[in-house]
């Protein structure tokens, strides 16, 4: 097999800028240890997220200029719309400025004290906005996900035997909505299979229960369907793309991911009620109807992404880019979650550091080291973002994993750059005996891990 090159040539370039190790010490350290607060312009190669850093298509800054900017019926919105709708089926498609903002509307709606609300694995910001609706967010993934090193297909999944007893337990009244993330970005960017979809909505429809996608990386998703399920080999990404969606009864999507764009997210319902409830806030919180806090700029050059991203070539390039670097790592002996997922490797921090327990933040011991060695941003997910401190007794509870992501923008970053990643990472490895863990001197009351202040042990 010859080598699966990048589908597409360079046309605009953006000079990267070096910095010395004696520079980057000083700005980590003006950054309280977290690289959420360093310069982006102090970055070499930044794969904090994959999140709103694609590089857009020559179509999409075409379609930038061609933006329609009316504040009622824009062009661009009905175009969105009907690329949304082809693609979805869903019937309402309320554009927002991004993810979390959809899921603001949604648990805004839904959500509410007493309530809970279960999930392969709720992201950072779905849960949060589960949360400070007054429910409690659940995490229900298969067990398998949770291990670093068993290699299966579809480590996404839902647990459904947990599910079902859960709303055994608990009865569907309590239960507001069951959501599935595609694919499951909080455990390592793994899959979830068409099979598990289907029967987490037989599940939801048994009980009457709304079930719901969170689509930020469904094209992704749709691809591994394609190669890792039985009975996908012959058919069209857009095929499955649609039948994911034709089990759901809506969707939250963050259009900065698998939408190809800086900017730009989606709620989408099938119930009329629950629709003009979301219009109703959205009119107040972000913005008519046909434009939702996005510019028809933004719209445009969503809906121009929404088609690119189906295109095979491109997903093919997409997911052989992550298993790349997931290789490479591996033959270094750098232990990764297994096997890697659809936008990102993550290194297991407990295995690269085992002398750190999770009370020192190993994940973000190590994105401290692989800037210093390489200018290289990485994300912990681990015990910084998902762990907890109980202010007044000061217990800590740490997360189910210790990870660092590094997580590839699309269509950004060549080879070569990945081969000096693999090389960063490599030198990070073999010195990792000496590496320390870290405490935390300041901490906001939600989502910690953006603003958080660290000191080195
Ligand atoms: C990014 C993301 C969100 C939130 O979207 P934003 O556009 O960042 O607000 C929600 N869920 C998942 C799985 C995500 O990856």
């Amino acid at each position: 097999m010859k080598t699966i090159i990048e589908p597409f040539k360079i046309k605009s370039v953006e000079p990267l800028r070096f910095t010395t190790r004696k520079e980057r010490e000083a700005i980590l350290t003006k950054a309280g240890f977290n690289l959420f607060n360093i310069h982006a312009d102090d970055v070499l190669i930044d794969l904090l997220t994959d999140s709103g850093t694609s590089a857009m298509s020559a179509k999409q800054w075409g379609g930038m200029i061609e933006g329609d900017e009316a504040y009622a019926g824009s062009k661009s919105f009905y175009r969105l719309e009907k690329t949304v709708k082809d693609l979805t089926g869903f019937r309402h498609i309320i554009p927002t400025h991004q993810g979390r903002a959809a899921e603001k509307i949604l648990f805004n709606i839904m959500g509410g004290e007493g309530k809970v609300v279960p999930n392969n694995t709720h992201f950072d910001t779905t849960r949060a906005n589960v949360e400070i609706s007054g429910s409690e967010a659940l995490d229900l993934p298969v067990p398998e996900g949770l291990d670093p090193c068993i290699k299966r297909d579809f480590k996404g999944n839902m647990d459904l035997d947990a599910l079902e007893s859960f709303i055994r337990k608990e009865g569907p009244k309590r239960i507001p909505l069951v959501m599935l993330t595609v694919t499951n970005n909080s455990n390592a960017g793994q899959p979830v299979s068409m099979e598990n979809i289907r029967q987490t909505s037989d599940l939801c429809r048994t009980h009457g229960i709304p079930f719901f996608l969170d689509a930020c990386r469904f094209a992704e998703n749709a691809f591994f369907i394609k190669i890792r399920e039985p009975g996908y080999r012959q058919t069209s990404i857009r095929k499955i793309a649609q039948e994911m969606f034709s089990y759901a009864d809506g969707c939250t999507m963050s259009g900065k991911k698998d939408g190809l764009v800086n900017m730009g997210g989606f709620l989408a319902v099938n119930d009329d009620k629950l629709a003009q409830k979301a219009r109703n806030i959205l009119v107040v919180t972000e913005g008519f109807p046909t434009y939702g806090g996005l510019a028809g700029h933004d719209l445009e050059a969503f809906a121009q992404g929404l088609d690119e991203v189906l295109q095979e070539d491109y997903l093919k390039y997409r997911i052989r880019s992550v298993v790349y670097l997931g290789e490479k790592l591996n033959k270094l002996g750098v232990p990764i979650f297994q096997p890697p997922g659809g936008h990102a490797i993550y290194l297991d921090a407990k295995a690269f550091l085992p002398h750190v327990p999770a009370r020192e933040y190993p994940g973000q011991a190590m994105t401290c080291e692989i800037y210093l060695v390489g200018g290289i941003r990485a994300c912990e997910i681990g015990s910084v973002m998902f762990g907890k401190t109980d202010p007044e007794s000061g217990d800590f509870k740490p997360a189910r994993l210790e990870m660092v992501r590094l997580a590839i923008p699309r269509r950004v970053y060549t080879q070569s750059h990945i081969d000096y990643v693999v090389e960063c990472i490599g030198e990070v490895f073999q010195r990792r005996e000496s590496l320390k863990g870290v405490r935390i001197v300041y901490e906001p009351p939600v989502l910690r891990h953006f603003t958080a202040i660290f000191e080195p042990l």
